[in-house]
């Protein structure tokens, strides 16, 4: 059923009607005064973007920022000064490590020179037994020590490094040196006439043949010429090319082991002229040292 409008209900209408148009003569107003501010200054006052917005103020941006990157800065002045023992130490340590490194090479050097120059000289049967005996009690081992020791004086004369070595001498394990030599000595047997001169040997499985070869004849030809006695070359044994210490030095020792002459038919050298004896020696191992021709 259609229902009839009532006094009531037009008054709300009419109270409608008035707010709309209110409304509307504002709005005008408002468009007036913008477009009369637009003329005068030429900026709109338009609403604040999303962005502006959303950040502070500008004056609030410019400390917020400031304060950022001071902070920043003292994080990482922290951080370097946390780490600066760290990388002073580690600059130190590498320092530590090239001067040690340094020092080795330094001592290594100092080592390879004192290798050049050192000469080892086994003194046979020392410190071990007496070797060959006679019957009045004269020893190889005193023997071959007579002879050692003043091979060892003139060398040093010499401006070398000598090592009077035992007979097993626990030096002789890698020992390094420019050359080896054992000095030993014959019987004291009265063998026959024959048993008379010396021996000069290496090692039948030689690590450096080419240079023992010529210590060998170095020493043979100046040993030789020095005391007048025969190589006695039918008497070399395995004992001395098979001689102990060959293998116990460093492969890149030159050795040799030299049988000095027979204790019995040979004795007035030996004992009576040891001095002869040691050059004969001495003189075989310079020819090797110097590289001179044997
Ligand atoms: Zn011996």
């Amino acid at each position: 059923m259609k229902r009839t409008p009532t006094r009531k209900h037009t008054k709300d209408q009419r109270v409608q009607r008035s707010n709309i148009r209110r409304a509307q003569a504002s709005g005008k107003r408002r468009a007036r005064a913008q477009s009369q501010k637009v003329a005068a200054t030429g900026v709109a006052d338009v609403p604040p973007s999303r962005e502006e917005t959303a950040v502070l103020p500008s004056a609030a941006r410019r400390w917020f920022i400031g304060l950022t990157l001071a902070v920043a800065i003292a994080g990482v002045a922290i951080v370097a000064l946390q780490h600066a023992p760290h990388w002073l130490s580690s600059s130190a340590q590498a320092q530590a490590t090239a001067d040690a490194g340094l020092l080795e090479a330094t001592r290594a050097a100092a080592v390879a020179t004192a290798d050049a120059n050192r000469v080892g000289i086994v003194s046979g049967h020392r410190g071990h037994d007496s070797g060959a005996v006679c019957d009045d009690g004269l020893t190889e081992a005193a023997l071959n020590f007579t002879h050692a020791t003043r091979v060892a004086e003139v060398l040093r004369a010499e401006g070398y490094i000598v090592d009077v070595l035992d007979e097993f001498d626990p030096r002789l394990r890698g020992y390094r040196a420019r050359v080896l030599l054992s000095i030993h000595a014959d019987s004291c047997a009265r063998i026959n006439d024959l048993a008379t001169g010396f021996k000069v040997a290496r090692a039948v499985h030689s690590r450096a043949p080419e240079a023992e070869d010529r210590l060998v004849a170095c020493l043979t030809a100046r040993y030789k010429a020095r005391t007048g006695l025969r190589f006695h070359a039918n008497t070399v044994t395995r004992d001395m090319t098979e001689y102990h210490a060959f293998g116990e030095i460093a492969p890149e020792t030159p050795a040799a082991i030299i049988e000095t002459g027979f204790m019995y038919l040979d004795r007035p050298l030996l004992e009576g002229r040891p001095e002869v004896v040691a050059q004969g020696i001495t003189e075989g191992l310079l020819c090797f040292l110097r590289g001179e021709a044997p």
